[in-house]
């Protein structure tokens, strides 16, 4: 006999000290925008990823939307980015008034593929309309090739903006150094949305290792008001900061973050254990990068297979979801360049991601496991 109770794909931990910390905000008085615990979070972020700078926003689309205005991104330019990923990886510069360049992944890795970007950008420079930005994804926790695609973007010298919303805590070695994703190219993005690694119930974070970039950003996502009496601003800036409750929660859910990864990692090993003789397809194992695993993704051979496990699981309250469906197939980006390979469409038909709350339970881990030997065995 199984229990009926539903088994959710990826939710918050939040526990005692959340409370602790929301609690002393609340009491502080420090409820919105200005408050001590915005740059105390801003500063151990910081430190925990390695970068010189942070800036804490609102979410990870408003990080990135910023990061990308500071580099000068605006009207008629391209942005460089993954075909497969999450539509906010791509919103923001469209509503800078740019268009994409979408590449497609590399099926080692899932993220960008720098073979494809190399063609791409060959090609674009032929024409004379490179990117104006370059923004690699780390998708679902596994660093992409930073290696490749920084050497790309020095050679053609475009700056690189990481969306490393699915990033946080994962690292990769350059120059034979472990660091984390997110400190690599200009600007890093983080989000801390409901269903990310640590969340804040919703908020996101820029890094950089450039004082003035960091400046800029932190101008502009406060209505790019400047330091002078009587309501001056120099542009038209954005209302983009965190709030001091926000921070609060950042402060307990990044002290528990290390053991956040250690869960995530340690739900991979025990699924890739337990499905290694099974003809499913486990995620990327890629040397010289550590992945979180922040959604436990596996590929089947086909839709109709991945469908079929879907309801199994479902059917059992295991609650799996599909991967994203690729940007070129949205029907408002249909316009973006595209430089494909089939990997982004093949991980949208096949792909399943599987129950990896970093709260949930052994015995609820072995019965999504026994569920889908169940499928592939009986
Ligand atoms: C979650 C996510 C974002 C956006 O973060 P929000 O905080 O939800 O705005 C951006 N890019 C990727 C790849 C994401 O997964």
């Amino acid at each position: 006999m199984t229990s009926n109770n539903v088994v959710p794909l990826c939710v918050p931990n939040l526990g005692s000290l959340e409370h602790k910390w929301l609690e002393e905000a609340l009491n502080s008085g420090f409820v919105s925008t200005a408050g001590p615990l915005i740059s105390e979070f801003e500063s151990a972020f910081a430190d925990y990823v390695g970068a010189q700078y942070a800036v804490a926003c609102s979410s990870g689309t408003t990080a990135i939307h910023v990061a990308l205005h500071v580099l000068g991104f605006g009207p008629g330019d391209v942005l460089a980015t993954s075909d497969f990923t999450f539509v906010a990886s791509a919103n923001p510069a469209l509503h800078r008034g740019g268009s994409l360049s979408l590449i497609d992944s590399a099926a080692t890795d899932w993220c960008m593929d720098p073979n494809l970007l190399s063609e791409s950008l060959k090609k674009s420079a032929k024409v004379g309309r490179l990117p104006k930005v370059i923004q690699p994804v780390h998708i679902l926790g596994q660093p992409a090739d930073m290696g490749a695609i920084l050497a790309l973007a020095a050679e053609y010298e475009i700056p690189v903006v990481e969306d490393a919303a699915e990033g946080l805590g994962a690292t990769c070695r350059i120059d034979g150094k472990a660091q984390h994703v997110g400190t690599l190219g200009d600007l890093g993005c983080y989000s801390f949305n409901g269903n990310k690694i640590m969340t804040t119930g919703g908020g996101g974070m820029i890094v950089t290792n450039d004082p003035a970039l960091a400046g800029r950003a932190r101008h502009l996502i406060n209505q790019a008001k400047v330091d002078a009496p009587g309501y001056l601003h120099d542009e038209a800036g954005y209302n983009y900061r965190m709030t001091n409750l926000v921070a609060a929660v950042g402060m307990a859910q990044l002290e528990r973050l290390p053991s956040f990864v250690e869960a995530k990692r340690e739900i991979a090993r025990r699924y890739n254990e337990a499905f290694a003789d099974l003809p499913l397809s486990r995620p990327p194992l890629v040397a010289e990068t550590e992945s979180t695993y922040w959604l436990y993704s596996v590929l089947c051979s086909g839709s109709a297979e991945r469908d079929g496990l879907a309801s199994a699981l479902e059917d059992q309250g295991l609650m799996a979801r599909l991967l994203w469906r690729p940007l070129h197939q949205q029907p408002y980006m249909a316009d973006a360049a595209l430089t494909t390979n089939g990997v982004a469409s093949e991980l949208f038909s096949c792909g399943l991601s599987l129950p990896c709350s970093t709260n949930l339970t052994s015995a609820d881990q072995e019965r999504v496991i026994a569920a889908v030997r169940q499928f592939y065995t009986h």
